[in-house]
């Protein structure tokens, strides 16, 4: 039995995840988005009756036990964890004892530009960091943030991070009927994500029926929009299987992994099982090769490795 844990969840994207629920007792977010899956409550910047880092670290240390075979360690709440006053603490302890899972942390990066709070999250193995919209009239739209949190300072906050934090930066991009769904949304995202800078970009849309009266978009509508985002290594959510499959040809395959990675699941979603054979022919002769970006596989050039290496 466990008050703060939940899980093992399997997830497409990290793969088994032993979850952290740091505000278990009511939603504690200083955001109101509309596409949260909560129950909608009052926005606010604190955690009410925080557990005890001890009391969570317990819990941890059970459950490592009871399930050894996780491979990440996610660190969440009803609402935001970072704004869980015993995070450093927390931090800290689940480093000392995760053996070789790896630490996550999904974060909604409202507090990014805190220095206190980019030093613990630096110490994260996976920050993965939500950014809907780029502009001010959208995010206070989308996000819906209390009082004071403005996008201009968590654009900032992400790009200073980014430059000392050298492990597996991800920003997810949630994805709402007529709110950011629009091609110039993208491409204002897209200036700024040159700039950020992340291993990965995980682009969805709602698919739990949220707290309000919003829906999603398409997969195929996805498609449309990461071509907005820029070079990125762009994970979509896929939530339909097309009608119809596309036969790629061998120069079609390299022409397209040159516009930009395909992750596996963008594979197995729009390639024909000929197409996917070919695929792994360049694969074995060294014409593609597969990248893991905080545990999703990229299909990318041998040379855009070497280039970003650079
Ligand atoms: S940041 Fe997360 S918890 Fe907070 S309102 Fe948005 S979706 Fe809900």
């Amino acid at each position: 039995m466990y008050n703060y844990i939940f899980g093992p969840v399997s997830s497409r994207r990290f793969g088994l995840s032993l979850g952290i629920d740091l505000s278990p007792e009511q939603k504690s977010c200083n955001f109101d988005c509309l596409y949260c899956e909560l129950k909608p409550a009052k926005v606010t910047d604190s955690v009410e009756n925080p557990p005890a880092a001890d009391a969570v670290l317990e819990e941890v240390r059970r459950a490592l036990e009871e399930f050894p075979d996780i491979d990440v360690i996610t660190i969440t709440a009803n609402g935001e964890p970072t704004l869980y006053p015993y995070l450093d603490d927390l931090v800290t302890g689940l480093n000392r004892i995760k053996g070789d899972k790896k630490l996550l942390i999904l974060s909604n990066a409202s507090t990014i530009a805190e220095p206190k709070i980019a030093d613990i999250l630096s110490e994260i193995d996976i920050v993965k960091l939500s950014l809907d919209c780029a502009t001010k009239t959208c995010f206070k739209k989308i996000d819906r943030p209390l009082k004071g949190v403005e996008i201009a300072r968590i654009v900032e906050g992400m790009k200073a991070f980014r430059k000392r934090y050298d492990k597996a930066l991800i920003i997810e991009i949630l994805v709402v009927a007529g709110v950011n769904d629009k091609e110039r949304e993208m491409e204002a995202l897209a200036k700024v994500l040159a700039e950020i800078k992340p291993d990965r970009v995980d682009l969805g849309t709602i698919d739990r029926p949220p707290a309000y009266d919003v829906k999603g978009v398409s997969t195929e509508r996805l498609k449309v929009l990461s071509a907005h985002l820029g070079r990125q290594n762009i994970s979509i959510m896929h939530k339909e299987i097309p009608q119809e499959k596309v036969d790629f040809s061998e120069d079609e395959i390299l022409a397209t992994i040159a516009r930009r990675p395909q992750s596996t699941s963008d594979v197995a979603y729009l390639f024909s099982e000929n197409a996917q054979k070919e695929l792994e022919r360049l694969f074995h002769e060294g014409k593609v090769v597969k990248q893991n970006i905080a545990g999703v596989d990229f299909y990318t050039l041998p040379k855009q490795i070497n280039q970003k290496e650079k």
